[in-house]
């Protein structure tokens, strides 16, 4: 069930606080539990509908960039760090190793590959991937982690080369406006709101 447009909780940021607007919180009342057989209570629902805030702070570049087709990494670029030159994917604010806050680099072009996957047949609650999600660890080269990600065009294989697809069109600015099908992929295929 989705919300009417005018309970939405909506938010924005005017002089650096955020000002909300809407309904942030849904009560709904609670129903009993009885046991069927008995006619005894056994509990109570209690129902909530609530919105969460769930703010981005450093990490916002990421998101607002996948929604524009472009993925995100960052660099470590202190000249005093023992591993300066790496590059982390998922995106990381800052340093492991020296704490120092790093660059965002652009990681068009970049080869990725499928490190290891698995296929989820059954979800939790709040899913909004169709099933069964082929998840897949993407493994670049030259950076120092793996990202987790789902594959929207046929069946994921370790060692298979892939390539990002974004929700351009219509973008949440959540990460599954991020995915992955693999490369030769025609965009005729690419599901619906999604480009290269
Ligand atoms: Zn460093």
């Amino acid at each position: 069930m989705v919300k009417p447009e005018e309970l939405m909780g909506k938010v924005s940021v005017v002089n650096g606080k955020y000002k909300l607007k809407g309904t942030f919180h849904i009560s709904e009342p609670n129903q009993p539990i009885f046991n069927a057989e008995t006619g005894k209570l056994a509990g109570i629902t209690n129902p909530r509908d609530m919105t969460y805030i769930h703010s981005y702070g450093g990490e916002a570049l990421f998101f607002e960039s996948i929604a524009k087709g472009i993925l995100m990494g960052t660099r470590c670029d202190n000249e005093k760090c023992e591993f300066k030159g790496s590059i982390y994917q998922p995106f990381r604010i800052y340093c492991p190793d020296c704490l120092r806050k790093m660059t965002p680099v652009d990681m068009k072009g970049m080869k990725a590959k499928v490190y290891s996957f698995i296929i989820t047949a059954r979800s939790g609650a709040f899913n909004s991937l169709k099933l069964p999600i082929k998840f897949i660890n993407i493994e670049f080269d030259g950076v120092s982690t793996i990202l987790m990600g789902y594959l929207s065009v046929g069946e994921p294989e370790i060692g298979m080369e892939v390539v990002p697809i974004f929700n351009t069109k219509k973008p949440t600015y959540t990460i599954v406006d991020l995915s992955w099908v693999p490369a030769g992929t025609p965009e005729s295929e690419l599901p619906e709101n999604f480009t290269f």
